[in-house]
């Protein structure tokens, strides 16, 4: 079984292909959204979700979050002393969604599409598929975020001949996406976004009202009492859409603090932020060759896009109302596992094809003559440029820059810059060519590049015919089978907690928490329902376990805030 997982930057989920069409898996408490939280404590033991989180508080240094906007650089994660990088992290919840849909489908799985956002690059995309061959998944196939839920919109209501723009904003990452439906063929025309804003720079906000109001500084609160005001923040966020003001309460050095803050202060606070929304919008519009009007209907992804101030401020800006049908934060797991379908060849998907944009520029580096006679080195010439509809061949015609050249070096690159060194590089191919005059001997650069990342270069000669071809896998570059498997035997003496006991670990925990945060009366009667669900837990009654469990349960969803 093929599944897909939304590997998402605050949370993940995944899900299979049905036979009554994509279907979420919930995952070991029954929930379908899994939190993109890993905690390591220091027997080696590896919490991932909700348990990882309320794992926060408690123990700060032992937990890591929101490591998907490092993937693909060397960011270094200490977790009660033992170190990992983004891909590490990002596996071992990929190991636990993992279990999750074996232990739901009653199968093995052993392959999956995972998505990306679209501005993702080839380093961070190499990254992801590491992550997932260290959860022991092959992932053949990556899809990009807003292509898997036009997917799933597409699938579920085939209105032909649509353009739709794809606004995602996610945790902490923004993507716009431009795609036409015409008939069966779904094209993906432009995308742009922004890696570092998201729905946490809404909260960032509304902690940071909080603290102005208060003339409180970020820097004097300690770790704990930083994890609270955010969580307090967060809730704030999600209560204010829809109404004029929340109140936002925080436990600050045994003193509990209230603040009323209105719509209209935090929309004021939030409009830089609904500034910078407003670029990629016009990016990807722009590349694509149209204007506001030519869009026939915008979908929202992404949990950040239930803040009504978000959605207020497109319904302006596109004067229509965004298409909410499908679950923002299901839709993208939903459009992975159709295409897990698709490459399985399932006959319910068959009808649908799909086309990609690439996301960043392939092109070689070039001599360019600026001046009769002179010359500057390392400049970049783009072949494939971004956005362009995948797959896709191109030809570039170089000519030689001296006399006398008996070579030409052909270096791949990829990026945006202007100047080659600031580009990431690919790999080379060199090729002779016959004496002459520069300018006279020229050489054909094809580059093709298809959904699979896949970029094939070839180098004619045309004096002589001579061809040199190179293919560059989206998978190159990635560490060998045997450093797989020795990291894969590193990783696999911390132990993901088993399943059973997460419900019991989780209320636990939370308890834990609460009992930190609370005073007087509120302490002493969370005291005496954890001491009784303890003892429930000492004598090891499964009866008598679930009825404290449930007693001490209520209470915290009571006290909770
Ligand atoms: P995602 O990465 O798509 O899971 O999005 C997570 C982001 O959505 C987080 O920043 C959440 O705070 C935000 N979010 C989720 N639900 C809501 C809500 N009801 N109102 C505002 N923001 C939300």
């Amino acid at each position: 079984m093929i599944v897909g997982i939304d590997l998402g930057t605050t949370n993940s989920l995944i899900a299979y292909f049905s036979e009554e069409g994509p279907r979420i898996i919930p995952n070991r408490l029954g929930k379908n959204l899994t939190p993109s939280v890993v905690s390591v404590d220091e027997e080696g033991n590896v919490y991932v979700g909700e348990t990882a989180r309320e794992r926060m508080s408690l123990y700060p240094g032992s937990v890591a979050q929101t490591f998907k906007r490092s993937m693909g650089t060397e960011r270094d994660y200490v977790l009660s002393g033992r170190h990992f990088r983004p891909e590490e992290l990002s596996s071992m919840i990929l190991r636990a969604l993992k279990e999750d849909a074996e232990s739901w489908l009653g199968e093995e799985v052993t392959e999956a599409v995972i998505s990306v956002p679209a501005y993702f690059d080839d380093k961070r995309r190499k990254a992801t598929k590491r992550a997932g061959e260290l959860a022991g998944l092959r992932v053949e196939r990556m899809i990009s975020e807003p292509t898997a839920a036009a997917v799933a919109y597409g699938l579920y209501d085939k209105t032909q001949d649509t353009r739709f723009l794809v606004f995602d904003l996610g945790g902490g990452t923004f993507d716009v996406s431009i795609l036409e439906l015409y008939h069966n063929i779904l094209e993906v025309r432009a995308v742009a976004g922004d890696n570092y804003l998201g729905g946490e720079d809404f909260t960032e906000v509304m902690a940071r009202l909080f603290l102005q109001k208060r003339k409180l500084q970020l820097q004097k609160l300690d770790e704990k009492e930083q994890v609270r005001l955010y969580r307090q923040a967060e809730k704030a966020k999600r209560e204010i859409s829809g109404k004029d003001q929340v109140v936002m309460s925080f436990l600050y050095q045994e003193e509990m603090l209230e603040e009323t803050v209105t719509a209209r202060e935090y929309e004021d606070a939030c409009e830089e932020l609904l500034m910078k929304i407003r670029e990629p919008v016009k990016k990807s519009l722009s590349d694509a060759g149209l204007k506001l009007g030519d869009i026939d209907e915008v979908l929202l992804i992404g949990g950040a896009t239930r803040l009504s101030l978000v959605r207020d401020f497109l319904i302006r800006l596109f004067r229509k109302f965004p298409d909410t049908k499908l679950n923002p934060d299901e839709t993208v797991a939903l459009g992975a596992a159709v295409q897990a379908a698709m490459k399985e060849r399932r006959e319910e998907v068959r009808e649908v094809i799909l086309t990609d944009v690439c996301s960043f520029t392939l092109g070689t580096d070039v001599v360019v003559e600026y001046e009769e006679g002179r010359y500057e080195n390392g400049r970049f010439c783009p072949i494939i440029e971004r956005n362009t509809v995948i797959p896709a061949s191109h030809t570039e015609r170089l000519y030689t820059v001296r006399d006398n050249q008996e070579k030409v070096c052909v270096k791949i690159l990829q990026g945006e810059s202007r100047f080659s060194k600031n580009n990431l590089y690919l790999g080379e191919l060199m090729v002779e060519i016959p004496r002459a005059p520069r300018g006279q001997e020229s050489i054909d650069v094809t580059y093709t590049y298809d959904i699979n990342s896949l970029l094939e270069v070839e180098v004619t000669v045309n004096s002589t015919g001579e061809k040199q071809k190179m293919i560059i896998k989206g998978q190159e570059n990635q560490m060998t089978d045997e450093e797989i498997t020795r990291r894969m035997e590193e990783l696999a003496y911390l132990k993901l907690q088993p399943r059973d006991f997460e419900e019991n670990r989780l209320v636990l925990l939370r308890a834990e928490r609460m009992y930190e945060e609370a005073l007087g009366d509120r302490r002493k009667k969370l005291d005496h329902y954890i001491t009784a669900f303890e003892a429930a837990l000492d004598k090891g009654e499964h009866d008598e376990i679930v009825d404290a469990r449930e007693a001490l349960n209520e209470i915290l969803e009571k006290e909770d805030d």
